[in-house]
């Protein structure tokens, strides 16, 4: 598995780019700026993008999208409880001083349980509620690797004080989705460092049982 992660745009979003070595097909998730790097990534490995998958619609993770789809043809892939935050995206951009990247079309939703996938690379669709009402998290279960949005970051997790936020949902989806995968599941945030599913058991502060 070819697993490149970027920091992109001012909130340094990690932005994925998985590809199988053998095809050379690859997924891109969450081109939430900077796309001239995604592309150059991309190009480095003689890459095929297949799938542009978005983990939610806050404009840090799909502001990049239309520009990564107009380059790349590959569609765009997001939760359907998110579109109407996706219509927002001028509001949004107004609210970090960011210039909005205009109208983002998505081409499929994602539902729980669906599968995305690069070659010989499938990764579960996990609807988790909670930092928007349509934050998904992808599962990568031969790799043991979860690319976890804004849902859990390494000892905290998503804000829930935004609109379509909420805290029990948040609380939901974590014990009921994300804990119950296996303690060496590494996982990528949306944002900051790695961790895993043991570290974050053992040691987030939001998740350890009292
Ligand atoms: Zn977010």
């Amino acid at each position: 598995m070819i697993h490149e992660i970027l920091l992109v745009g001012p909130l340094q979003c990690n932005c994925s780019v998985i590809g199988d070595e053998t095809t050379c097909e690859a997924l891109v998730i969450d081109p939430g700026d900077d796309v001239e790097d995604v592309l150059a990534l991309i190009r480095k490995h003689g890459l095929t993008v297949k799938q542009i998958v978005i983990t939610h619609a806050h404009i840090d993770h799909v502001g990049g999208a239309m520009k990564l789809r107009r380059a790349t043809g590959a569609p765009i892939l997001l939760n359907q409880n998110d579109y109407a935050l996706l219509k927002m995206l001028d509001v949004q951009a107004a609210w970090i001083g960011m210039a909005s990247p205009g109208t983002v079309e998505i081409d499929q939703s994602l539902g729980h349980a669906d599968k995305v996938k690069a070659g010989s690379l499938e990764a579960g669709v996990l609807h988790t509620p909670g930092h928007t009402e349509g934050s998904i998290c992808l599962y990568f279960a031969p790799e043991k690797k979860l690319i976890a949005g804004d849902t859990l970051f390494a000892g905290s997790i998503g804000r829930t004080d935004l609109p379509g936020g909420s805290m029990q949902k948040i609380m939901n989806s974590l014990h009921e989705r994300v804990l119950s995968l296996p303690d060496e599941t590494l996982v990528v945030p949306g944002h900051g460092p790695l961790t895993t599913i043991g570290e974050e058991r053992e040691t987030n502060p939001f998740l350890i049982k009292p």
